[in-house]
């Protein structure tokens, strides 16, 4: 039986970076993992590189392009006669990119000396782990310490179900063969309103159905309400406040009954997107008597430090509590390799920047206005347009604005929420302001260069003094 001091279940983005630091701290290490690319080949990297993160910004660039050359350059000079997309070409640089990705973990562990072991792994007591390869092969590994990253799984509606071919999760999205005449998204989420924002820049009819009242209920109201403005702009159809009740596959359409504010409606599309939302993977993943806890959504129940209250067994990344997003399973896998090394390891969950990479972008970190509120912290605000920003307006690119809520009393800065062109950028600013205490004053103070977008946080900053520029206070 093979000893190892870490086995990680699970080669996402929590789990493969838990396993290269664990092995960089010296630790001898290895990583299980199912997942298998186009090929039937194991492709590390999980949902992140193989069906999300990665190839969705690589349709959401190809994509922008498009809309670009037929839509945006007229205003440059700029005309194309007879502009065209190529799905397939569009489709096989995704494929390209992820496998050059998947690939790269795969050197990775290599040059790091992490063993990776393709098959799916199940924690056993005494925290050895079962290995079962997709021919039914298994060996056991035994671990002083297991860490259990396996990610997260699309839900599905039971009136609804995926078929892989009408009816789509996220990674079916990703691989149509033709851009649909008509697209319909159930859930107008982070997967809904980029893989619909896809579709529509390539011509799809898209109509994104949303059980909420309210348009991005997470984020900062004012950023909700440009986006939306921005993205009807685009002719993307949202209806708020609409159930699906029925999603039934007739000849080569689905036709959707949903309940709308004005009474039941029905939509007729050519391929169906279910986008609402994912649940944590943990079905198999545990044998009955290991002592690790789930909870009432089958999340591994841990503690801040990703401890699973079981001697040497911790989980990370969309598997646990708290938002799933790639960026905080990594940094929870540096965490825990550095807890189990004997180091100080160390998150700060209020500092996660949330990126939603539509057209404009959106993205956040902190609180939001009505966060505070409920929190009854004293708040004031500064928000600056990219309307009057030189480089933004130099870029054809006008739409949005940053917003700074700092503390009444104290300034320090409590979140800051942006909407407009390379925002997903620009956040890392705020991020590094929020992680070192700042207040907007210290924003206020540092030199942005000119003519940048970044002059938009300076100047929101600003603003929260009532002393902006280059706008009226
Ligand atoms: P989500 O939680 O972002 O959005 C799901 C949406 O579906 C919600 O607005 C919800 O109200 C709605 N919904 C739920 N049930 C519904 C129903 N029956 N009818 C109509 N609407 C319904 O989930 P997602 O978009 O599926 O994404 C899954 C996860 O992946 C999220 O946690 C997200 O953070 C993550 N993700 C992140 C990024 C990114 O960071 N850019 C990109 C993709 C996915």
């Amino acid at each position: 039986m093979e000893q190892y001091d870490v086995v990680v279940i699970g080669a996402g983005p929590a789990g493969y970076v838990a396993a290269i630091r664990a092995a960089q701290l010296g630790l001898k290490t290895a990583c299980v993992d199912m997942f298998a690319g186009k090929d039937g080949k194991a492709a590390l990297g999980g949902t992140c590189l193989n069906v999300g993160c990665i190839p969705s910004k690589a349709l959401l660039d190809s994509s922008r392009q498009f809309h670009n050359l037929t839509h945006a350059f007229a205003v440059h000079g700029i005309s194309a006669k007879d502009a065209a997309i190529d799905v397939g070409t569009m489709v096989g640089r995704k494929d390209k990119i992820v496998k050059q990705f998947t690939g790269g973990i795969a050197m990775l562990f290599k040059q790091n000396k992490v063993t990776p072991y393709f098959g799916k792994g199940r924690l056993l007591p005494g925290r050895q782990v079962e290995v079962t390869g997709a021919d039914g092969a298994r060996q056991v590994l035994t671990a002083t310490n297991v860490i259990l990253a396996t990610g997260s799984v699309p839900i599905e509606l039971p009136f609804a179900k995926f078929d892989g071919k009408y009816i789509v999760d996220n990674a079916g999205a990703l691989d149509f063969a033709a851009t649909p005449k008509r697209l319909g998204v159930i859930g107008a989420g982070v997967i809904g309103l980029e893989l619909g924002s896809v579709w529509k820049r390539l011509g799809s009819d898209v109509t994104i159905i949303e059980a909420l009242p309210e348009f991005l209920a997470a984020a900062d109201a004012d950023v909700a309400k440009t986006a939306a403005r921005e993205f009807a702009k685009q002719g993307l159809k949202i209806e708020l406040g609409a159930k699906l009740s029925k999603a039934e596959v007739k000849g080569a359409e689905v036709h959707l009954t949903y309940s709308a504010k004005d009474g039941e409606k029905s939509l007729v599309v050519d391929k169906l997107l279910v986008a609402v939302g994912r649940r944590a993977y943990t079905e198999g993943v545990l044998a009955g008597d290991t002592g690790v806890q789930t909870d009432e959504r089958g999340r591994v129940v841990v503690d801040d430090h990703c401890w699973t209250g079981v001697e040497g067994v911790w989980a990370i990344g969309d598997c646990v509590r708290g938002p799933m997003l790639a960026h905080k399973g990594s940094e929870e896998g540096v965490m825990v390799a550095e807890l189990i090394a004997g180091k100080a390891g160390h998150i700060n969950f209020d500092t996660i920047p949330w990126v939603i990479y539509t057209e404009p972008e959106v993205a956040w970190v902190g609180k939001t206005e009505a966060q505070c509120k409920a929190d009854n912290i004293p708040f004031k605000t500064g928000s600056f347009p990219f309307a009057a920003i030189g480089r933004a307006v130099a870029m054809n690119e006008p739409a949005g604005f940053v917003k700074v809520i700092a503390h009444a009393e104290t300034d320090r800065i409590l979140g800051v929420h942006l909407v407009g062109a390379n925002v997903s950028e620009l956040v890392a600013e705020c991020v590094v302001a929020m992680e070192f205490k700042g207040a907007a004053e210290d924003l206020a103070r540092i030199v942005h260069a000119h003519p940048t977008l970044s002059e938009a946080v300076h100047e929101a900053a600003l603003a929260v003094d009532k002393r902006a520029i280059h706008k009226a206070n």
